[in-house]
Protein backbone atom coordinates (compact mmCIF):
# COMPACT_ATOMS: atom_id res chain seq x y z
CA UNK A 1 0.00 0.00 0.00
CA UNK A 2 1.41 3.40 -0.94
CA UNK A 3 1.72 5.57 2.05
CA UNK A 4 0.31 9.09 1.52
CA UNK A 5 2.72 11.44 1.81
CA UNK A 6 2.50 14.94 3.55
CA UNK A 7 4.93 17.91 3.39
CA UNK A 8 4.58 20.15 6.70
CA UNK A 9 5.30 23.22 6.31
CA UNK A 10 5.51 25.94 9.72
CA UNK A 11 4.25 29.67 8.86
CA UNK A 12 5.68 32.34 10.63
CA UNK A 13 5.86 31.68 14.75
CA UNK A 14 3.46 29.32 16.35
CA UNK A 15 3.61 30.61 19.42
CA UNK A 16 3.71 27.35 21.45
CA UNK A 17 6.25 24.40 20.70
CA UNK A 18 5.02 21.67 18.37
CA UNK A 19 7.02 18.21 18.86
CA UNK A 20 7.51 17.96 14.49
CA UNK A 21 10.04 14.92 15.43
CA UNK A 22 7.19 13.38 17.14
CA UNK A 23 4.82 13.66 14.05
CA UNK A 24 7.65 12.88 11.41
CA UNK A 25 7.77 9.46 13.86
CA UNK A 26 4.57 8.59 13.98
CA UNK A 27 4.02 5.11 12.94
CA UNK A 28 1.81 4.64 10.01
CA UNK A 29 1.13 2.55 6.74
CA UNK A 30 -1.02 4.90 5.27
CA UNK A 31 0.29 7.90 5.24
CA UNK A 32 3.95 9.86 6.05
CA UNK A 33 4.70 13.38 7.70
CA UNK A 34 7.89 15.27 6.73
CA UNK A 35 8.64 18.78 8.13
CA UNK A 36 10.16 19.72 4.80
CA UNK A 37 10.33 23.75 4.61
CA UNK A 38 9.61 26.82 7.22
CA UNK A 39 8.23 30.61 5.74
CA UNK A 40 10.11 31.90 9.04
CA UNK A 41 7.82 35.48 8.74
CA UNK A 42 4.30 35.85 7.79
CA UNK A 43 3.26 39.31 5.35
CA UNK A 44 0.23 40.61 7.34
CA UNK A 45 -3.11 39.61 6.98
CA UNK A 46 -5.16 40.67 4.48
CA UNK A 47 -8.91 39.62 5.55
CA UNK A 48 -11.51 41.15 8.02
CA UNK A 49 -10.13 40.45 11.55
CA UNK A 50 -7.07 39.76 10.86
CA UNK A 51 -7.86 36.67 8.90
CA UNK A 52 -5.05 35.26 6.14
CA UNK A 53 -7.58 34.77 2.89
CA UNK A 54 -6.82 31.70 1.01
CA UNK A 55 -5.66 33.76 -2.16
CA UNK A 56 -3.30 35.18 0.38
CA UNK A 57 -1.91 31.72 1.84
CA UNK A 58 -1.84 30.40 -1.84
CA UNK A 59 0.84 32.83 -2.76
CA UNK A 60 2.90 31.88 0.52
CA UNK A 61 2.65 28.39 0.64
CA UNK A 62 3.58 26.47 -3.00
CA UNK A 63 3.10 22.85 -3.38
CA UNK A 64 6.46 20.93 -2.39
CA UNK A 65 7.92 18.78 -4.77
CA UNK A 66 7.56 15.18 -3.65
CA UNK A 67 4.91 15.03 -1.70
CA UNK A 68 0.70 14.45 -2.21
CA UNK A 69 -0.38 17.07 -0.08
CA UNK A 70 1.43 20.15 1.46
CA UNK A 71 0.27 20.50 5.06
CA UNK A 72 0.83 24.42 5.93
CA UNK A 73 0.34 25.00 10.07
CA UNK A 74 0.01 28.81 11.10
CA UNK A 75 -1.61 29.88 14.38
CA UNK A 76 -3.48 32.68 12.77
CA UNK A 77 -7.21 33.21 12.17
CA UNK A 78 -8.35 31.29 8.46
CA UNK A 79 -10.94 32.75 6.37
CA UNK A 80 -14.33 32.66 7.67
CA UNK A 81 -12.37 31.70 10.90
CA UNK A 82 -12.42 27.92 9.95
CA UNK A 83 -9.29 26.26 11.18
CA UNK A 84 -8.93 24.08 8.14
CA UNK A 85 -8.78 25.31 4.89
CA UNK A 86 -8.06 23.58 1.44
CA UNK A 87 -6.51 25.33 -1.35
CA UNK A 88 -5.78 24.72 -4.77
CA UNK A 89 -3.14 21.99 -6.09
CA UNK A 90 -3.18 19.75 -2.93
CA UNK A 91 -2.38 22.07 -0.11
CA UNK A 92 -3.96 22.39 3.02
CA UNK A 93 -4.05 25.35 6.04
CA UNK A 94 -4.39 23.83 9.14
CA UNK A 95 -4.43 26.83 12.01
CA UNK A 96 -3.70 26.52 15.87
CA UNK A 97 -5.24 29.79 16.77
CA UNK A 98 -7.62 28.91 19.01
CA UNK A 99 -7.40 24.92 18.67
CA UNK A 100 -4.51 25.09 21.05
CA UNK A 101 -6.41 25.75 23.77
CA UNK A 102 -9.57 24.13 23.21
CA UNK A 103 -7.51 20.70 22.43
CA UNK A 104 -4.75 21.18 25.31
CA UNK A 105 -7.82 22.63 28.06
CA UNK A 106 -9.25 19.03 27.24
CA UNK A 107 -5.95 17.21 28.19
CA UNK A 108 -5.26 16.44 24.20
CA UNK A 109 -1.93 17.66 22.65
CA UNK A 110 -1.83 19.66 19.58
CA UNK A 111 0.45 17.09 17.93
CA UNK A 112 -2.73 14.84 18.30
CA UNK A 113 -5.06 17.46 16.74
CA UNK A 114 -2.45 17.49 14.00
CA UNK A 115 -2.46 14.13 13.09
CA UNK A 116 -6.26 13.62 13.37
CA UNK A 117 -6.56 15.95 10.42
CA UNK A 118 -3.48 14.53 8.50
CA UNK A 119 -5.53 11.02 8.62
CA UNK A 120 -9.09 13.27 7.90
CA UNK A 121 -6.86 14.82 4.40
CA UNK A 122 -5.17 11.25 3.73
CA UNK A 123 -8.75 9.39 3.71
CA UNK A 124 -9.69 12.89 1.23
CA UNK A 125 -7.10 11.86 -1.33
CA UNK A 126 -7.50 8.75 -1.15
CA UNK A 127 -11.11 8.58 -2.05
CA UNK A 128 -10.31 11.54 -4.65
CA UNK A 129 -7.10 11.52 -5.83
CA UNK A 130 -6.40 15.06 -4.72
CA UNK A 131 -7.41 17.11 -2.22
CA UNK A 132 -10.24 19.70 -3.47
CA UNK A 133 -10.25 23.15 -2.35
CA UNK A 134 -12.54 24.11 0.31
CA UNK A 135 -15.86 25.15 -1.11
CA UNK A 136 -15.27 22.84 -4.02
CA UNK A 137 -16.52 19.65 -2.47
CA UNK A 138 -16.98 18.60 1.04
CA UNK A 139 -17.20 15.38 2.64
CA UNK A 140 -18.22 17.06 5.96
CA UNK A 141 -21.59 16.09 7.83
CA UNK A 142 -23.18 18.54 10.40
CA UNK A 143 -24.22 15.64 13.13
CA UNK A 144 -21.02 15.26 15.40
CA UNK A 145 -20.64 11.39 15.08
CA UNK A 146 -16.94 11.21 16.76
CA UNK A 147 -16.13 11.04 12.62
CA UNK A 148 -13.29 12.27 10.67
CA UNK A 149 -15.51 14.21 8.78
CA UNK A 150 -17.80 16.37 11.48
CA UNK A 151 -17.74 19.58 10.51
CA UNK A 152 -17.27 21.20 14.15
CA UNK A 153 -19.09 24.36 13.50
CA UNK A 154 -18.52 25.02 16.59
CA UNK A 155 -14.42 24.79 17.46
CA UNK A 156 -14.69 22.99 20.29
CA UNK A 157 -16.73 20.51 18.43
CA UNK A 158 -13.50 19.03 17.42
CA UNK A 159 -12.37 17.27 20.92
CA UNK A 160 -15.46 14.66 20.15
CA UNK A 161 -13.42 13.31 16.99
CA UNK A 162 -10.00 13.56 18.68
CA UNK A 163 -10.19 10.70 21.44
CA UNK A 164 -10.38 7.55 19.39
CA UNK A 165 -11.60 9.08 15.94
CA UNK A 166 -13.38 6.97 13.43
CA UNK A 167 -14.93 6.66 10.13
CA UNK A 168 -18.66 7.19 10.93
CA UNK A 169 -20.88 4.43 8.42
CA UNK A 170 -21.77 7.02 5.83
CA UNK A 171 -18.23 7.81 5.38
CA UNK A 172 -16.85 4.35 5.00
CA UNK A 173 -18.84 3.59 2.60
CA UNK A 174 -18.60 6.45 0.82
CA UNK A 175 -14.53 5.37 0.85
CA UNK A 176 -15.45 1.94 0.20
CA UNK A 177 -17.31 3.22 -3.33
CA UNK A 178 -13.95 4.85 -4.66
CA UNK A 179 -11.34 2.27 -5.50
CA UNK A 180 -9.34 2.43 -2.08
CA UNK A 181 -6.81 -0.25 -1.84
CA UNK A 182 -8.53 -3.24 0.07
CA UNK A 183 -5.71 -2.90 3.01
CA UNK A 184 -6.46 0.95 3.82
CA UNK A 185 -9.23 1.24 5.79
CA UNK A 186 -8.44 -1.79 8.35
CA UNK A 187 -4.53 -0.43 8.94
CA UNK A 188 -6.98 3.14 9.20
CA UNK A 189 -8.85 1.63 11.83
CA UNK A 190 -6.04 -0.12 13.43
CA UNK A 191 -4.58 3.51 13.86
CA UNK A 192 -6.43 5.02 14.90
CA UNK A 193 -7.14 3.51 18.22
CA UNK A 194 -3.52 4.92 18.68
CA UNK A 195 -5.20 8.48 18.73
CA UNK A 196 -5.72 9.31 22.61
CA UNK A 197 -5.26 11.16 25.26
CA UNK A 198 -1.75 10.22 27.33
CA UNK A 199 -2.17 7.21 30.20
CA UNK A 200 -2.14 9.96 33.08
CA UNK A 201 -5.12 11.94 31.84
CA UNK A 202 -6.61 8.66 30.37
CA UNK A 203 -6.28 7.20 34.16
CA UNK A 204 -7.87 10.95 35.35
CA UNK A 205 -10.25 10.44 32.63
CA UNK A 206 -11.74 7.11 34.16
CA UNK A 207 -11.33 8.24 38.21
CA UNK A 208 -13.72 10.98 37.22
CA UNK A 209 -16.12 8.67 35.33
CA UNK A 210 -16.17 6.08 38.24
CA UNK A 211 -15.11 7.97 41.60
CA UNK A 212 -16.86 5.65 43.90
CA UNK A 213 -15.31 2.55 41.54
CA UNK A 214 -11.94 4.15 42.66
CA UNK A 215 -12.41 4.95 45.82
CA UNK A 216 -13.37 1.64 46.72
CA UNK A 217 -10.42 0.35 44.57
CA UNK A 218 -7.90 2.51 46.37
CA UNK A 219 -9.12 1.40 49.74
CA UNK A 220 -8.53 -1.96 48.67
CA UNK A 221 -5.24 -1.59 47.60
CA UNK A 222 -4.20 0.22 50.87
CA UNK A 223 -5.26 -2.72 52.62
CA UNK A 224 -3.65 -5.35 50.70
CA UNK A 225 -0.18 -3.03 51.08
CA UNK A 226 -0.76 -3.22 54.90
CA UNK A 227 -1.04 -6.96 55.11
CA UNK A 228 1.72 -7.85 52.35
CA UNK A 229 4.19 -5.14 54.36
CA UNK A 230 2.87 -7.38 58.18
CA UNK A 231 3.37 -10.73 56.92
CA UNK A 232 6.82 -9.23 55.28
CA UNK A 233 7.51 -7.71 58.78
CA UNK A 234 6.82 -10.74 60.55
CA UNK A 235 9.19 -12.77 57.84
CA UNK A 236 11.81 -9.92 58.54
CA UNK A 237 11.25 -10.69 62.56
CA UNK A 238 12.22 -14.25 62.18
CA UNK A 239 14.68 -13.76 60.56
CA UNK A 240 16.75 -11.20 61.89
CA UNK A 241 15.07 -11.06 66.23
CA UNK A 242 16.51 -7.75 66.89
CA UNK A 243 14.68 -5.86 64.67
CA UNK A 244 11.23 -6.45 66.81
ZN1 LIG B 1 -18.50 10.64 8.84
Amino acid sequence: MNQIRISLVTLGSLKQPVDVPYLEKWSSVVMRIEHRASVGQLPDAEGDDWQYTDEQLAKVLAPSHGADLTLGLINAPLEDNYFLRRLPQNVAILSLHEMAEIVQYENFTVETFILRVAYELTCLYKAEGRIPPTGELSWKHDDIRGCLFDMCSSKGDIVFSLQRPCLCDACRNRLHQRQVDAKFLPALKKELTGLKKTLYFRLSDWVRAHPILALALTSLFAIALNLVSSAVFEKAKRCWPWIA
